[in-house]
């Protein structure tokens, strides 16, 4: 089991008005699942997402993600669980400007002090994977939003993460730079390289996940 919530709780004060984001949440997902997470704006999908992906906590209840029980660790076990088992995708890129593509990709392993000689060929891999294997030099200013996005999804999956999550991968691309996105989407599924949780708003990124989940009002309604 990959992700397992009970009861999840975690609700947002400002001021005097109280807004329960994820309320009595039960989920589990299995190793190698392509879950969506869909649903209106302001329903509690990100508020889930950053759960499952350690970077909140609950209120109550409990979650546990690749065997840790997150509602349960310290700040430090979940610093070094995200480095280990996660991998984070944002909508909007977050590349560092002046480092180059594969620079960017070979960052997580920097920033865990691992040795990059090896990371060198993995990420010529994973940029040949996300069809960018030609572009490792580049710069990010010299690429399109879109395969920005796809070198993001590369440097998410450098560390070998069991889980990668996304947020609203293509909510700032073209239709064709979506798709993109989501043939690696199925690339990363189909060659089982990690649990794939992906928050969307759109259909098309939805119908290539292998397990649906809504969220309303901070309620989670499973699809068939
Ligand atoms: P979604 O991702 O579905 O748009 P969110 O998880 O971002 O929904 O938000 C769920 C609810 O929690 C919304 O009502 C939102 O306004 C509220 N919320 C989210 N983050 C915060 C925050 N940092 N402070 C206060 N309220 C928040």
């Amino acid at each position: 089991m990959m992700v397992h919530c009970r009861q999840l709780c975690r609700s947002y004060s400002s001021g005097a008005v109280h807004v329960p984001a994820v309320r009595d949440l039960n989920l589990e997902i299995r190793d190698g699942e392509f879950v969506a997470i869909t649903g209106p704006s302001g329903s509690g999908k990100s508020t889930l997402l950053n759960l499952i992906g350690s970077l909140d906590s609950p209120d109550s209840g409990e979650i546990a993600v690749a065997g840790l029980a997150l509602h349960q660790a310290s700040e430090a076990e979940k610093t070094e669980f995200r480095r280990r088992e996660i991998g984070i995708v944002f909508q909007f890129f977050n590349l560092m400007p002046t480092m180059t593509v594969r620079e960017n990709v070979m960052l997580p392993l920097a920033l865990r002090g691992d040795d990059l000689k090896a990371g060198h060929q993995r990420a010529a891999e994973l940029l040949g994977l996300v069809g960018l294997g030609e572009r490792q030099t580049h710069f990010p200013h010299q690429l399109s939003g879109g395969e920005m996005q796809r070198v993001a999804f590369a440097r998410a999956l450098i560390h070998a993460p069991r889980l990668v999550i996304a947020d609203e991968p293509t909510g700032n691309l073209d239709s064709a730079n979506r798709d993109r996105i989501i043939d690696v989407l199925r690339d990363i599924h189909g060659q089982g390289l990690a649990t794939l949780v992906v928050v969307t708003h759109e259909e098309e990124v939805a119908a290539a996940a292998s397990r649906r989940v809504e969220m309303r009002d901070g309620w989670l309604v499973e699809h068939g």
